[in-house]
């Protein structure tokens, strides 16, 4: 059987739209305690609403994960208010892409920064109170892009082929203290991820290609999974498409 969430305390960064806000609004609904973090606190306090509506419980905390400061604040907030955390779910992300030799140098800086920074700085911030605690579980949303690289995804394929590699690597230092690492790896999934795509031409090319998609829910599904696994099963990877991409 599955194990409830129900002293766990979880933080969902990205948890304003997309796949963050249905991770946080499942792993409240399996009892944890999530802690909302982003930089539209608007959002963040409209989905702590509807979670606590339905029972559950939220806290939201302002974080821009690329800002140091931000990530100390939100580890410092997190344990003054309920001294542990069991779950950190990295999830915050951009995908700004690009051709090569159009693409902006500031765009490749700001998802080195989101995507890979600001997730192995939560996660060094985060990982010494799980080892304290002895079990805790980091959860990193990379990507089949962090698997498998594309045209015009040269910065983006950066990103998340790091964050496969450091999980894994981090993976190998924290296990034998009960600390799990999960790499989730989702295909295409309807959210607003690509409505920031800064190049028109790619924009253009990603709206017409009509594939399949996943929903927002799908990934927050796998990500219950993993999380509700009895404290001696680390699931390590976990690759989702929709059906029909290839
Ligand atoms: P969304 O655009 O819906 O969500 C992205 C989230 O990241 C938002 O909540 C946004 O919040 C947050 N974010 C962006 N920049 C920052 C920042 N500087 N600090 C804190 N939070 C930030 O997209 P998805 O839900 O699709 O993306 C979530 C993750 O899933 C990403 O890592 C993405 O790479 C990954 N992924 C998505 C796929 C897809 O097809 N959609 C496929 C594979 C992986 P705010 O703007 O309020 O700060």
């Amino acid at each position: 059987g599955t194990m409830p969430l129900t002293e766990s305390v979880a933080i969902v960064t990205g948890a304003s739209s997309g796949i963050g806000a249905a991770t946080a609004t499942a792993l409240a609904a399996e009892g944890a305690t999530v802690v909302l973090a982003a930089r539209r606190v608007d959002k963040l306090e409209a989905l702590a609403d509807r979670i606590e509506t339905d029972g559950g419980d939220a806290l939201v905390v302002q974080t821009d994960v690329t800002d140091e400061d931000d990530i100390d604040s939100l580890v410092q907030t997190v344990t003054d208010e309920y001294e542990r955390i069991d779950i950190l779910v990295n999830n915050a992300g951009v995908m700004l892409l690009e051709p090569l030799e159009r693409a902006d140098r500031s765009n490749f800086r700001q998802m080195v920064e989101v995507n890979l920074i600001g997730l192995m700085n939560l996660t060094h911030a985060v990982v010494p109170i799980m080892r304290e605690q002895g079990e805790g579980h980091v959860v990193n949303v990379s990507s089949v892009a962090g698997r498998m690289t594309n045209a015009f995804s040269s910065g983006y394929n950066a990103t998340k082929f790091g964050v496969n590699g450091f999980t894994d690597a981090v993976r190998k230092e924290v296990s034998a203290d009960g600390v799990r690492t999960t790499i989730i790896e989702p295909g295409a999934v309807d959210t607003e991820l690509p409505t920031h795509i800064p190049d028109d031409q790619v924009l253009e090319q990603f709206s017409e290609m009509d594939l399949p998609t996943l929903e927002a829910d799908d990934i927050a599904r796998a990500i219950t999974y993993a999380t509700t696994q009895p404290q001696h099963v680390d699931i390590n990877e976990m690759l989702i498409r929709p059906t029909g991409q290839t």
